[in-house]
């Protein structure tokens, strides 16, 4: 059993409706109740939009393989919203969901379709603020840091 850390979030349409649904969601196919942050609300990250994001970040237990949790969050994107996260260019744009794996326990996964820890996690308050309030012994494999020393690093 391993403890996976998500993070979901929304910068379109009904952000905090939908992030439930996907906790939902996520508790049914896991079979597990998610230990949740607070909400945080930030400005787009790596690109312009006028809509503020809303981010959450859980854990839960996960029994299966990293890839079968993979492959269960795109499906929860996919039922919740089909529109695509990026641009025919590939950029970044507005989306009513985006559901990120941060960490599987402190695993490290270096894979075509995954990678864990998350390779922009420490450079993200909205992963780093909730990571810290579910997770706050967690230690990053990579980096040795805790959630807290990866915020006092990125100086937010
Ligand atoms: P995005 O369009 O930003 O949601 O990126 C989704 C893509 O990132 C998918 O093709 C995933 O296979 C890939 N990916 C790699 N590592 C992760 C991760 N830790 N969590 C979620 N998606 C990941």
């Amino acid at each position: 059993m391993s403890v996976a850390y998500i993070n979901i979030g929304s910068n379109q349409g009904d952000s905090h409706a939908v992030i439930e649904q996907a906790i939902a969601l996520i508790e049914f196919y896991s079979r597990s109740a998610a230990v949740r942050s607070d909400y945080i609300t930030t400005a787009p990250w790596g690109f312009e939009s006028q809509n503020e994001f809303q981010n959450i970040g859980i854990a839960i237990d996960w029994d299966k393989s990293p890839l079968e949790l993979l492959d269960t969050l795109q499906r929860i994107e996919r039922t919740i919203s089909p529109s695509p996260h990026r641009d025919a260019d590939g950029l970044y744009i507005d989306r009513v969901i985006d559901i990120d794996i941060i960490a599987i326990d402190e695993e490290i996964i270096n894979t075509e379709r995954l990678t864990v820890p998350h390779p922009r996690m420490h450079l993200r308050e909205f992963v780093l603020k909730p990571m810290y309030q579910i997770a706050p012994g967690w230690r990053h494999p990579m980096l040795a840091a805790s959630p807290k020393e990866l915020i006092e690093r990125l100086g937010c």
